[in-house]
């Protein structure tokens, strides 16, 4: 049973499973089994900052090391909560990302999406870390962007308007946010280094620099303080 809500010993579906690093363990029955816990890379940010086109190129580049998926997919009837925040669809994604997590490939999921919308919900207890990038771009780039989309999209004034809202808030809240979000105007980058720069922030997520060497005899400490200024800085 991959599906991280449901125990495979007793199949009962829990509401809220508890994470213990990597053990996964049953509120009704106790079963203990192996979990992965990784990191979950949210792209998110306003329609129409660029963030499915660059999905589109992150997903060639991270071939076989990452999972990029669009949110939207899922944005079908029986999902599309009208509650604020639309908490059902968002713990569909993060079960979907723990189970693809299982394995051995992290997600990076792209879609509009805020912490507070992730991090108050029971299954962001699969995850050791939710990483936030918003793609931003200004008000009439936005608007200029969402305008030129097909028909079907459905984008009119009242919704690009909405949208123009969220991407303001967005600017003035990431970096107070809980965990704070990282942003990136794409208002006028060409999108090879939208893309070069989103790829960094993923290598910087999943490849956290070691930690620095520490002397650990007298004798090291002696060799550094002999050597020549900003030598040793790496
Ligand atoms: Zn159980």
């Amino acid at each position: 049973m991959l599906d991280p809500n449901i125990c495979p010993r007793c199949g009962e579906r829990a509401a809220r499973v508890t994470v213990d690093g990597d053990r996964w363990l049953c509120p009704h029955c106790g079963h203990d089994r192996a979990f992965r816990r990784l990191p979950l890379l949210a792209l998110t940010g306003p329609s129409g900052a660029g963030k499915s086109t660059v999905a589109a190129a992150l997903a060639h580049r991270l071939a076989g090391r990452a999972v990029v998926l669009e949110q939207d997919v899922l944005w079908v009837a029986g999902l599309r909560d009208d509650i604020d925040g639309h908490p059902e669809f968002r713990s569909v994604w993060l079960r979907l990302a723990a189970m693809i997590h299982q394995n051995g490939l992290p997600v990076v999921l792209c879609g509009t999406v805020a912490p507070p919308e992730f991090e108050p919900l029971p299954e962001r207890a699969f995850f050791t870390d939710i990483h936030y990038l918003a793609l931003v771009a200004d008000p009439a780039t936005l608007a200029a962007r969402l305008r030129a989309r097909p028909a079907w999209r459905a984008w009119d004034e009242p919704r690009i308007d909405e949208m123009i809202e969220f991407a303001d808030w967005l600017r003035h809240h990431a970096a107070t946010l809980d965990p704070p979000v990282e942003l990136l105007d794409t208002t006028t980058a060409p999108l090879t280094a939208t893309v070069d720069h989103v790829h960094s922030w993923i290598d910087r997520v999943l490849e956290p620099s070691p930690p620095p060497t520490i002397p650990t005899s007298p004798s090291d400490r002696h060799a550094d303080d002999s050597s020549t200024p900003g030598k040793s800085r790496r």
